[in-house]
């Protein structure tokens, strides 16, 4: 739907060209290294880029941006379904149910809603049965989180197997929205509109660009952001009018609410060989090590781009620490409802379809990090490279438009770049043209009056040194 020409992926996350600086900020937070500036603006390498977000948070300019569906796109279809991130219930004042936040979704129009916290109770039961089976693939690791999915395909392609083969709640929500539609309300499937309330862009593009299945339930994905002033608005002038819903919704447990942060799916899963990690660069940490084999007594990990979990996507409004704080008083307060939720009719229906919660495709890797097809080649490249990188300054400071001196090492070899866009290395090779000319002036012959010719080569250096200066040293 949103995906632009020529691109080999979908992407949320775009650039906006006339608002980016060249500041280089982005480039150094990225945990892909997938964004280059050249001529003073910030080139996103698609190939690379798995939509997590960082690169929203950082920039000082707003010049990143998520792309994403809006309320007007409900236009399109006759019966819309809201199926609401878990997320949503912690950017509102303390003490509101979830029921009346669904209900408010009901107000500001949409048909019907499917609460993901119930299909996320769902989702832990069925995780905890694939982790117990037995397997000599240890830890899996969670799907939820499709920035971390997207991550693993692009920088740790051998780990895509450790990938769980559990869709995520949201695609869980997804078929149990869409099966009660159309085969209980007897609804043509095209007039459906399935739309999830996404906390991030990393969730947008897995809307948009499914993994695991090639099924895709799900029409669009409108931003947090979006609804919460409307949501508010109603939650704050028309509490009678939601009274009124609520009785009819089917809220999660406090356990499928509990996904909203870091640690929630654990303690939705249950047991006790698991680990939780949250924000982007702490995962790289933990993948690595899953890499060098030290997580094999590990059954789970759960593992969330954002820092805090969901409720820290750059698609949400409250500060992420307020949320998580929220999040566990919601989901206290709501953990008996467990039983209820999985003894309800629906709950039952969608446990009995194993094809609701499971990949029906292998997730492939991705790996765009590779110098070369060609095992042979790769090795000189990256020999080359390594040459490149002992001869650059190793400050990583991000002048030459790469994120630091081994990406700009990487960049050479691949005939993206060159190394005198080292700011250093171009200094280096100006002082050493200087000295070359020197000698030459003294070797002009007497006849030719050398000292004059060498004071005004002296001269002529001077002028080009003080044009070649970074700004911050004239
Ligand atoms: S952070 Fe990146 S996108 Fe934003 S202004 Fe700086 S270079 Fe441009
Ligand atoms: S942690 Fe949650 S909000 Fe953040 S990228 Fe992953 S799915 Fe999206």
């Amino acid at each position: 739907m949103l995906k632009v020409k020529n691109q080999q992926y979908f992407h949320s996350v775009h650039l906006m060209e006339d608002k980016c600086k060249g500041c280089v900020n982005c480039i150094k937070r990225c945990p892909t290294e997938a964004i280059r500036v050249r001529d003073g603006k910030a080139h996103i390498i698609e190939e690379r880029c798995i939509d997590c977000g960082e690169c929203v948070r950082i920039c000082p300019n707003q010049a990143k941006i998520v792309v994403a569906d809006t309320l007007e796109n409900l236009k399109a279809y006759k019966y819309n379904v809201a199926l609401p991130a878990p997320a949503i219930y912690g950017q509102f004042r303390e003490g509101i149910d979830p029921r009346h936040v669904m209900a408010a979704l009901l107000a500001i129009g949409f048909d019907d809603v499917v609460d993901v916290a119930f299909a996320a109770d769902l989702v832990g039961k069925k995780i905890r049965e694939a982790i117990s089976a037995p397997s000599e693939i240890r830890p899996f690791i969670s799907s939820a989180c499709p920035a971390v999915v997207r991550l693993i395909q692009v920088r740790f392609p051998n780990l895509v197997e450790h990938i769980l083969p559990v869709l995520s709640p949201m695609r869980a929500a997804a078929n149990i929205a869409r099966n009660h539609v159309t085969e209980k309300m007897g609804l043509d499937p095209k007039d459906v509109g399935v739309w999830f309330i996404s906390p991030c862009p990393g969730k947008v593009s897995a809307v948009n660009e499914p993994a695991g299945t090639e099924d895709n339930t799900i029409s669009g994905a409108i931003p947090i952001a979006e609804v919460y002033p409307l949501i508010r608005e109603k939650l704050n002038h028309n509490q009678e009018e939601l009274d009124q819903i609520v009785a009819d919704l089917k809220p999660g447990s406090g356990l499928g609410l509990g996904w909203a942060r870091s640690g929630g799916e654990n303690q939705s899963i249950g047991g006790s060989r698991q680990i939780a990690v949250d924000g982007i660069h702490s995962v790289i940490q933990i993948l690595e090590d899953v890499e060098r084999g030290k997580l094999s007594d590990i059954d789970y990990i759960e593992a969330q781009a954002c820092v805090g979990g969901c409720v820290g996507g750059v698609l949400t409004v409250e500060n992420s620490f307020i949320t998580r704080r929220r999040v566990r008083i919601l989901a206290t307060d709501n953990a008996g409802r467990l039983d209820g939720v999985l003894c309800d009719e629906m709950a039952c229906e969608a446990l009995d379809n194993e094809d609701w919660f499971r990949h029906d495709r292998p997730i492939e890797p991705r790996p765009t990090l590779k110098l070369d097809d060609d095992m042979a080649v790769a090795i000189r490249k990256m020999e080359q490279m390594e040459r490149i990188v002992e001869d650059l300054p190793g400050l990583d400071c991000g002048s030459c438009g790469a994120p630091n001196c081994r990406a700009l090492a990487e960049d050479v070899v691949r005939g993206l770049a060159n190394e005198m866009d080292c700011v250093f290395k171009l200094r280096e090779r100006v002082a050493q043209l200087a000295g070359e000319m020197m000698e030459l002036a003294e070797k002009a012959p007497p006849a030719m009056g050398h000292v004059e010719k060498k004071a005004e080569i002296e001269n002529a250096i001077g002028e080009h040194s003080a044009k070649t200066k970074p700004d911050t040293e004239k």
